[in-house]
């Protein structure tokens, strides 16, 4: 049974100097019309392919920036996929939006459509850091965008904060981060920046007008992320996400729990067991194909037995409750002690996992060496 669905708009209204995401500044208000109209084909066709049942739980409108197509697109869009797909009786419908494509006309839309859950890109209170990576946004809008979204209505909203940027310290960080908690959100997610190659920032770091960060003021930055959003009510429940208790989200749990979910939209990953499949990210490409009643062109990746077992167990560990190994069990027919012996071993000598009433997950100090983990087990 498919339980999330995922939507891809691949639009912003500039592009951020750190962003390898498909998402494009230029596209006209013509292209954005037809785009939508390729999504619902989309739902159309693939629906009609498609072996297993569908009943959501979730619909994420990601991108991009899904608040740049219009009210009208938005919330067009918005009702065709609730009128299509059956949902559940508590469906999670999030919208990621930036502070400076919201205005009351939108939002009205937005909350009429069904959204009831906002994501908002704000990643520092400091513009001049925002500068740094060429994130157009006045932090006015920030707090204009807060106001607006709760005075209309909305219950549960999430702030994206980054750290690791050019030119943060930890005084920085800290104020964003207690700038955030005065907004009261639900949610709030909290990842380092990575300097992909092939965006401006990643130009810099190689011809050395900026330097990778520093790990030990990053691991600080971490530290003080959990002390700080613990001590105000956030519950860490994933490497990166912290939640007032009941506002976990939906949808990145069936990410976490490596639970099937199908994606729509030009470069969009749907995770259809045994397979991975990507669609085609060239914008133009996907809609033309729409418009002539053919699939985008895709990529599938039938994943073996122990890709998917090492995929579960990484995966599953980002989260705080950790892996339940019944589950494990239940999912491959096999126990998760005998697929991975050595990873398990070593991390648990290492001091960086542990097992505790049936689940695996990682210490306090694995959670800080995450990737050490990932690692081992996807090499085991
Ligand atoms: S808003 Fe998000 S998707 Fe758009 S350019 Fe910036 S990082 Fe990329």
């Amino acid at each position: 049974m498919i339980e999330a669905l995922y939507v891809h708009i691949p639009f912003c209204k500039t592009k951020c100097h750190y962003c390898d995401f498909i998402s494009y500044p230029y596209f006209d208000d013509d292209l954005k019309t037809r785009y939508v109209e390729a999504l619902k084909k989309e739902c159309i066709i693939i629906e009609n392919k498609l072996k297993e049942d569908i009943k959501l739980k979730s619909i994420f409108l990601g991108g991009g920036t899904p608040t740049c197509l219009s009210s009208g697109l938005l919330l067009d869009l918005l009702l065709f996929i609730k009128d299509f797909f059956p949902l559940q009786s508590q469906t999670e419908i999030t919208v990621e939006a930036n502070p400076n494509t919201l205005d009351e006309n939108k939002v009205d839309l937005l909350l009429r459509g069904g959204v009831n859950r906002v994501s908002l890109g704000v990643q520092s209170f400091n513009q001049r850091l925002l500068q740094n990576v060429g994130r157009e946004q006045d932090i006015e809008s920030i707090y204009y965008s807060v106001e607006l979204l709760r005075k209309k209505g909305l219950k549960n909203l999430n702030l994206d904060l980054m750290y690791g940027l050019p030119g943060q310290n930890i005084e920085h960080w800290e104020e964003t981060l207690r700038s955030a908690i005065n907004l009261n959100p639900e949610h709030v997610s909290a990842y380092q920046l990575k300097i992909e190659e092939n965006t401006p920032l990643g130009e810099k770091l190689l011809g050395g007008e900026i330097k990778e960060f520093d790990d030990e003021k990053a691991l600080e930055m971490y530290k003080a992320t959990r002390r700080i959003l613990g001590e105000n009510g956030y519950q860490q429940y994933e490497v990166s996400n912290y939640a007032k208790v009941g506002f976990e989200s939906v949808h990145n749990k069936v990410y976490w729990l490596s639970e099937p979910y199908l994606s729509l939209g030009a470069g969009a990953h749907s995770y259809l067991p045994p397979s991975r499949i990507e669609n085609l990210g060239d914008v133009k490409g996907y809609i033309t194909n729409l418009e002539a009643n053919n699939l985008p062109p895709r990529e599938e990746e039938f994943q073996d037995t122990k890709t998917s077992m090492s995929e579960f167990v990484f995966m599953g560990l980002r989260m705080l409750e950790g892996i339940e190994l019944a589950r494990f069990q239940a999912y491959f027919h096999k126990r998760l002690e005998d697929v991975f012996p050595r990873a398990l071993e070593k991390c648990l000598r290492w001091g960086l996992i542990q097992i505790d009433k049936g689940h695996l997950r990682l210490t306090d100090e694995g959670l800080y060496l995450g990737n050490l983990v990932f690692q081992e087990f996807l090499l085991d």
